[in-house]
């Protein structure tokens, strides 16, 4: 068997949102103390093959209505690191809430990767309820709709191997079709856990982020991760500040790389 490819994993910021404390765990923190969430896309790079890009932010207009603030549009944080947006061939969807799947127009090119409890659930009875749609914008879930009628949505059921190195996992709780990416690297397995969880600490203290549709089953994706991979340092949430500032810096501001060890254990900085 051939070494298992050491991909490289680019943490883009894009956006942010002041909250506090209490605004991120179920039953647990009555802190009002400042507790912001950055918001990423993730771009993993591959020797001699094209680039595979997880999620694709929102966009402007979406900022402006959910009072988000951009700190650096998507696209741009794509071209700080020498990717043309508009080349991308394959872009993974780890679920389709607004902050996931929009921006979508930016990757002409692209094929979108699904998992089908996700489309089924973003376009099904669960969004009569007002409280789990709120996080689905109808713009991006109809587009994904006409992406599947224009051939470019591929739909993965369950655990799938991508391509070398780079392995489907899912891990559902937070929306009824998550999926994480694990990509192997110079240091082992490195799960781009997406909203698995926001932050480290909904993975140390075991509480879930208020946004979930499935306690029991997001708890167990928790459990999940740390099967999967050797450790904390292996798993990159999908919203907290410290991806930015406990890995090394990237290659542009605002871009940290994840497929590198922390600077200092992920244990003593939650
Ligand atoms: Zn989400």
């Amino acid at each position: 068997m051939s070494e298992a490819p050491h991909h490289r994993i680019h943490a883009i910021r894009y956006a942010r949102h002041e909250r506090v404390a209490a605004e991120n765990f179920i039953g647990g923190d009555d802190h009002a103390s400042p507790m912001p969430l950055d918001y990423f896309v993730w771009l993993i790079e591959r020797d001699g093959m094209a680039p595979v890009l997880v999620d694709t932010g929102f966009g402007a207009e979406a900022a402006v209505r959910r009072k988000r603030t951009m700190i650096r549009p998507v696209e741009e944080g794509i071209r700080a690191i020498g990717v043309d947006p508009a080349s991308i061939e394959d872009v993974i969807i780890t679920h389709l809430h607004y902050d996931h799947a929009g921006s979508l127009d930016l990757f002409p090119k692209a094929r979108f990767h699904v998992q089908d409890d996700e489309m089924a659930f973003a376009t099904g009875r669960s969004m009569t309820h007002k409280t789990v749609r709120a996080p689905f914008d109808a713009g991006p879930v109809a587009q994904m709709v006409h992406l599947l009628f224009g051939d470019r949505v591929v739909f993965h059921d369950g655990d799938e191997e991508f391509a070398p190195g780079i392995t489907l996992r899912f891990l559902p709780g937070h929306t009824a079709g998550l999926q994480g990416v694990e990509v192997s690297t110079a240091r082992g397995p490195v799960l781009l856990a997406s909203d698995v969880a926001h932050l480290y600490a909904n993975l140390v203290r075991e509480m879930p982020f208020p946004i979930v549709v499935d306690v029991p089953a997001y708890l167990d994706a928790h459990k999940r991760l740390f099967e999967l991979v050797p450790g904390i340092d292996h798993i990159i949430p999908g919203h907290d500040p410290l991806v930015l500032t406990a890995f090394p810096a990237g290659l542009a501001p605002d871009v940290s790389r994840v497929d590198l060890a922390p600077l200092q254990p992920i244990g003593d900085l939650v």
